[in-house]
Formats: structure tokens, C-alpha cells, sequence
């Protein structure tokens, strides 16, 4: 299950570089170096992996429903038995701490397959009955091939959060993860090969997105796709694949409020908050980048975050003391700086953090980032309307629930949002208000995997998550029939 220097994409059950031979740089940002290296796919690779996922398809959706779960327990479980060099190559790959790998990423990548496993074994479609009439019975019946395209931030746990549903509903895969982070994708098609997955059923691809991704969502058998990243690659991929009819579901980005009032229980909400700002360097959708106080204990807040904020550990990222690794490459770490700068520009005051962090010896040249507070900012600049989707937040006192409501709701995006109260009336016309598509009442990243996991506005179209997932990868097909 090692993880090696050239990546193969997986293809018909086997592993094999890209059809053109060529590969770019895979970094470890932690060290700033380049590591391994990934196949340069283009049309020629996705077409190939289709006609894999075409062979592959009859025998696949009309499996027997205990073989095809058993296949993907065993999937799960390689994973599983193999936890400490996957969440190893996850941390090299990503800059993320490899406890976090170890205790987060990877045992949710393998619980992810073993639920859509299990779910497959009670899926059921409805009937409705016309009472002296008919009977209408609904089947729910595999897509085909679909597409499942991945970001960085999460890679593991978001890929296996697409394909398992893909797969257990009987559809064929493409699967693209993200090509700053391909190395846990490659080791799980290792894991396939191992738990006897058929030929073709699953094929990964790796390569850029403008170029493999794109060949992806532009070739017209592949019938639907499921798209997690950049809310400007939705657009390019709803533009393309509107027009061809294709079933779409995309979970895009986020700037997710983070509403505290003065009668939450303060210590807990301290906290979560450190948590919700800045874990992965703040490079999770659901991240509370924009966080909103009540006036009277604003200061209080203000004070005690920066304190918490400061006394975080950023690092080599397999200390066992890091809580911040690197962030995932240097485009990205200059992205968040450029922002800390026009933060100041349009009026913010940086209270800490915003500052590279001077590493010697090995990870001299990694990416790593003081996590910033900013104050001092109106609610419609940039910086409190565009995504950064790093180690930064904002703050900002508000004095009514009707205000705060204003600038929680006041973004194109609608991710998540998160609210402190003990007030469960204020906690529910809250809750009722906001435009999200996951509201948090007391705590943060709590998740029942049978919920439905989306956004609204700009954050995405569609959901994912339990039923919502099982009922995207299949078409129901109605059926009537007449007696008398
Ligand atoms: P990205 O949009 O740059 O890339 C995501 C994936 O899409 C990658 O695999 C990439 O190769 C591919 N891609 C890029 N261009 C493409 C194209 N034209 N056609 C098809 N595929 C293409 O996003 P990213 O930088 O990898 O991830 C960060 C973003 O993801 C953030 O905006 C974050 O909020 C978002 N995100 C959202 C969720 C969610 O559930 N809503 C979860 C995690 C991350």
C-alpha cells in the first residue's frame, strides 16, 4: 500500500501511466520540494477509463447487493488495516498535521465506503397505490458511468465521500482527485486491486483540471457528475455540462459565519471557535472565517482568541505537539497573504498572525503561516466577501439579532454557519433564518453521515450525504400498471 515516486492512474483494474507518458511535480509542501510525480492525463486517458467503466457496467449494476457490499467492506478495510501509511502519505501530500491525517482524514475515508456499503443493503424505492385502479412502483436504477471530481483540502475522506455512494448504487467510475494532493487516491487503487474490486468498475485519473477534469464533465457518456471544489470551476463546469443535460451536483465554497452571543457558555465556544477558525490552516468549506459578537463581550472575545490564537503551534507536521502544518502549496500561501494585505487596505487592523513562519533545517522552505485575527473591517470589502480558505478570520461586534442576521446573510455563499446561544428560541429563529445549508447551534463539524450536506446560494447546487447521495447516482424510473 506505499505510496511511490510516479503516481499511475488506474484504469481497467490496472496501474498505468498516462497514455501521452508524460508527468508533472508532485510538492510536499511541508519541505517546499518536489516528492513524486503525476500522470499528465488527458481525452485519451478519460476515454479509456470510460471504455473500462462501459465493460464494466452490466456485470457491476446487476451484481448480487451482498457481494457488491462485501467487495466494498473489503475496500474499507484495507484502508483501515493500513491507516498509519495513509495518513502519512495524506500528510506529506497536503502539509496537514499527521495526527490529524491519522485521526480525521483517513478513518472517515473508510467509514465513508463501509456506510454507502451498508446503505446499499437497505435501499429502497417507493410504490403508491391508486386504489381500485393501478399501482405505480418506482424503480431506482444506476446512472452508468459518472464522474466524481475532488479537492485538496480533505483528499481521502472527500473522494471516498463521492465514489462509495457512486459505486454501492451500481454506477461505474471516473474518479479525479485533486492534483495537489493525488497520493492517497493512487493507494486506494492499490486497496482496490487488493479487495478483488472488479475490472473497470472503478477507474482514477489523475491530472490537471483544466485538461483531465475537463475531458471529464465535455465527454458526453459520461452521464452525470459529482463536483466538490471552487465556486468559479462549478460555474466552468455548469456551463459545460448544463447545455449536455448532464445530473450535476456541486459543493462549492464558503464564508461561513460564525454568530457568538453574550449567554453562550463561553468556555465551550472559546474552544470550538479555535477549532472552527483555524483547523487544516482553516482550508475546510465549513470553516467559520467570518465570526460575529455580541457587543458585550466583544473585547473579552477579541482578548482571549488572540491569546489562544498565539499560543498555536505551527510546524513540522509530524510533531506531535504541531497544531498547524504547512499550507497545501505556495500559490495558495501567497493567495492568503495577498488577502492579509488588502485586509489592511480596506481599513483591518491584523491583531496577530499573517506572518510566514521562519522554519530551519528540513522545512526551511515549507509553507507555514502564523494564523491571523483581523479587526476593524465593513461588511461588504473583499476580505469579508471572498473565501481566503486559510489560517484567517474576522471579527466583528454586532447588537441585535436582526443586525447580526444582516451580515451573516449578507455574502453569495451559503455553506454552513454556526450559532452560540443557550437561548433555544434565538437558536431556532436563527437557525430558520440564516441561508445555509448546514446550521451548527453549540458546537461545530458535528456530523451524522445520513444528513444532507450542501449548500445554497453560490456554495453549491444539490446535496450530498445519507439518502441525498444514494438518490443522486440513481434515476427513478416509474412504473404503472393498470388492474381492474
Ligand atoms: P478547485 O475548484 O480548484 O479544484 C477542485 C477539483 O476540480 C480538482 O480536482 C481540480 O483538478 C478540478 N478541476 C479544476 N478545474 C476543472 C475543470 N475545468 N473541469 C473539471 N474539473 C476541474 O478547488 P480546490 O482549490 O481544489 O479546493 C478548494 C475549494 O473547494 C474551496 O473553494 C473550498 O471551499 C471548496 N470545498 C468545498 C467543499 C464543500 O463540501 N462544499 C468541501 C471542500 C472544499
Amino acid at each position: 500500500m506505499s505510496p511511490d515516486k510516479y503516481i499511475k492512474n488506474y484504469i481497467n483494474g490496472a496501474l498505468v501511466p498516462a497514455v501521452s507518458g508524460e508527468y508533472f511535480d508532485n510538492y510536499n509542501p511541508a519541505i517546499g520540494q518536489v516528492y513524486s510525480h503525476i500522470p499528465d492525463s488527458d481525452e485519451q486517458d478519460v476515454q479509456q477509463a470510460l471504455e473500462a467503466a462501459e465493460r464494466a457496467l452490466p456485470e457491476w449494476k446487476r451484481m448480487e447487493p451482498t457481494k457488491r457490499f462485501r467487495i466494498l467492506t473489503r475496500i474499507a478495510d484495507i484502508i483501515e488495516q493500513n491507516l498509519e501509511e495513509f495518513a502519512k502519505a495524506e500528510s506529506i501530500d497536503s502539509g496537514k498535521p499527521f495526527a490529524m491525517a491519522r485521526s480525521v482524514d483517513i478513518p472517515r475515508a473508510h467509514q465513508n465506503i463501509r456506510f454507502f456499503a451498508t446503505s446499499l443493503l437497505h435501499f429502497s424505492s417507493e410504490s403508491h397505490s391508486m386504489p381500485n385502479q393501478a399501482i405505480n412502483y418506482t424503480l431506482r436504477q444506476p446512472i452508468g458511468v459518472v464522474g466524481c471530481i475532488s479537492p485538496w483540502n480533505l483528499p481521502l475522506y472527500l473522494f471516498t465521500w463521492k465514489i462509495a455512494p457512486a459505486l454501492a448504487t451500481g454506477n461505474c467510475v471516473i474518479g479525479k482527485p485533486s492534483e495537489m494532493t493525488p497520493m492517497t487516491a493512487y493507494m486506494l487503487s492499490k486497496a482496490c486491486i487488493e479487495a478483488g474490486l472488479p475490472e473497470g468498475v472503478l477507474n482514477i485519473v489523475h491530472g490537471h483540471g483544466a485538461k483531465t477534469g475537463q475531458a471529464m464533465v465535455e465527454h458526453p457518456c459520461i452521464k452525470a457528475i459529482s463536483f466538490t471544489g471552487g465556486t468559479e470551476t462549478g460555474k466552468k463546469i455548469i456551463s459545460t455540462a448544463g447545455p449536455m443535460f448532464k445530473k450535476l451536483s456541486l459543493e462549492l465554497g464558503g464564508k461561513n459565519p460564525n454568530i457568538i452571543f453574550a449567554d453562550c457558555d463561553f468556555d465551550e465556544m472559546m474552544m470550538t471557535t479555535l477549532r472552527s477558525s483555524f483547523s487544516n490552516n482553516g482550508q475546510i468549506c465549513l470553516c467559520g472565517s467570518r465570526i460575529y459578537i455580541e457587543r458585550a463581550i466583544y473585547e473579552k472575545f477579541r482578548d482571549e482568541l488572540v491569546k489562544r490564537t498565539q499560543f498555536l503551534k505551527v510546524g513540522d507536521p509530524f510533531s506531535a505537539v504541531t497544531d498547524l502544518g504547512a499550507l497545501v502549496s505556495k500559490a495558495h500561501m501567497e493567495k492568503v497573504m495577498g488577502y492579509l494585505t488588502l485586509a489592511e487596505v480596506e481599513g483591518g487592523t491584523i491583531l496577530c498572525g499573517g506572518t510566514p513562519v521562519k522554519m530551519k533545517g528540513e522545512y526551511a522552505d515549507g509553507y507555514f503561516l502564523r494564523p491571523a485575527v483581523i479587526e476593524g473591517l465593513t461588511q461588504d470589502c473583499r476580505t469579508i466577501q471572498e473565501e481566503i480558505f486559510g489560517p484567517v478570520v474576522t471579527i466583528t461586534p454586532f447588537d441585535t439579532e436582526e443586525e447580526v442576521l444582516g451580515f451573516a446573510n449578507g455574502t453569495d455563499y451559503g455553506l454552513s454557519a454556526t450559532v452560540w446561544t443557550k437561548d433555544i428560541s434565538r437558536a431556532n429563529r436563527m437557525a430558520e433564518n440564516l441561508e445555509a445549508g448546514i446550521v451548527w447551534v453549540n458546537c461545530w463539524m458535528v456530523r451524522d453521515l445520513r444528513t444532507p450536506f450542501g449548500g445554497v446560494k453560490s456554495s453549491g447546487v444539490g446535496r450530498e450525504g445519507g439518502l441525498e447521495a444514494m438518490k443522486f447516482f440513481t434515476e427513478p424510473k416509474n412504473v404503472c400498471i393498470k388492474y381492474s
